[in-house]
C-alpha cells in the first residue's frame, strides 16, 4: 500500500510532466473509483488547465486554473500511469485523463482507490477559498475531506509529538498510523522509524520519554525523506510504481519491516515480529528499547 513517500514520489512526477498543461477531458469507466459523486461532475474539468499538485499525507490534489480541486487516494493499489497516446489499455483501468502531454491512467486492481471533486471549506471570513493553499507538500489541504487528517508525517515535531502521545496508552505504532496523529505513515514506515529512532514499536505512546520522542520525530522526518529520494518502496506484491511504471528503490534499505529472522542490520541479532492488538511490527529486541 502505498504510503507517504510513494504519494510523493507521484506527486512530483505528476506536477513535473502535467503542471501547465490542458485537459481535454477525462473519461471514467470505473463505477467505484468515482463514488462519493456522480462521475458526470467530473466534466466540469474538461478544458481546464493544472496549475498545481498537491499532497497532504496519502492523499493527492490537482488544482485546475479555475479553483476546482480533485483528490486522489490511491489506497491498496491504486496507481496513475502516463503511457503514449493510444497505448494498450491495462486491465483495471478506471479513469483517463487526456492531456495535451499524453494519457494519465487511474489503474487500480483492489479498487479501494478514489477520485473526488473537493468542496473547498470556507474560509475565515466566510468567503469559499479558491482551492488549498499553496501546492506542494505538508500545506495542510482546506478542503473539507481532508480536515481530518493530523500534520503532515513529513514535519513530525517533537513538541507536536509530546503533546499528542501525553497521557495515550496505545502502542507508539497504532499512534504513528493513525491518520488523526500524522498523515501518510503505514505499516511499513512505522517500523522503519521505531527502528532508526531505538524505541520498540509496542510501547505505550505516553511512555517516551522527551528524547526518545525527539528520536521519533527526528527519525520520521529522515526515513520519509531518504525513502522519497529513493522513490518509495515496491514490496513482492508489487502494488506500488510510480507514474512510468518503474518501482521505487527503497525496499532494499528497509531495516526491519519484512525480515523476519533475518540478522538486524546494525547488531545482526534476529529480527522478531510483536503483535499488539490487530497489529504487529517488525523490531530488534537489542537495538530498541
Ligand atoms: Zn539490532
Amino acid at each position: 500500500m502505498p504510503e507517504l513517500p510513494e504519494v510523493e514520489t507521484v506527486r512530483r512526477d505528476l506536477s513535473r510532466v502535467y503542471a501547465g498543461d490542458k485537459l481535454a477531458r477525462i473519461v471514467v469507466t470505473g463505477r467505484r473509483t468515482v463514488r462519493r459523486h456522480s462521475p458526470d461532475a467530473l466534466a466540469a474539468l474538461d478544458g481546464q488547465v493544472l496549475s498545481s499538485v498537491g499532497r497532504l499525507g496519502k492523499y493527492l490534489w490537482l488544482e485546475w486554473e479555475d479553483g476546482h480541486v480533485l483528490v486522489a487516494h490511491l489506497r491498496m493499489s491504486g496507481q496513475m500511469l502516463a503511457v503514449e497516446p493510444g497505448a494498450p489499455t491495462e486491465p483495471h483501468t478506471h479513469a483517463v485523463f487526456y492531456f495535451s502531454r499524453g494519457e494519465l491512467r487511474f489503474v487500480d486492481p483492489r479498487t479501494f482507490g478514489e477520485l473526488f471533486l473537493a468542496s473547498p471549506l470556507p474560509d475565515r471570513d466566510g468567503t469559499a477559498p479558491a482551492g488549498p493553499p499553496a501546492a506542494g507538500p505538508s500545506t495542510g489541504a482546506r478542503v473539507a475531506e481532508l480536515a481530518h487528517l493530523g500534520p503532515d508525517a513529513l514535519v513530525a515535531e517533537a513538541g507536536y509529538l509530546k503533546t499528542t502521545f501525553a497521557g495515550r496508552r496505545g502502542p507508539l505504532k497504532s499512534l504513528l498510523v493513525d491518520q488523526r496523529v500524522l498523515a501518510g505513515i503505514g505499516n511499513i514506515y512505522a517500523d522503519e522509524i521505531c527502528f532508526e529512532a531505538k524505541v520498540r514499536p509496542d510501547r505505550p505512546g505516553g511512555s517516551l520519554k522527551s528524547r526518545e520522542l525527539q528520536r521519533v520525530a527526528a527519525s520520521t522526518r529522515s526515513v520519509l525523506g531518504a525513502a522519497i529520494s529513493l522513490r518509495g518502496s515496491t514490496l513482492a506484491d508489487q502494488q506500488y510504481s510510480d507514474l512510468f511504471g518503474a518501482q521505487g528503490g527503497y525496499q532494499s534499505r528497509h531495516n526491519v519491516y519484512g525480515r523476519l529472522a533475518l540478522p538486524c542490520t546494525s547488531c545482526g541479532v534476529p529480527v522478531q515480529r510483536v503483535r499488539f492488538g490487530a497489529k504487529s511490527a517488525f523490531w530488534c529486541p537489542r537495538c530498541q528499547r
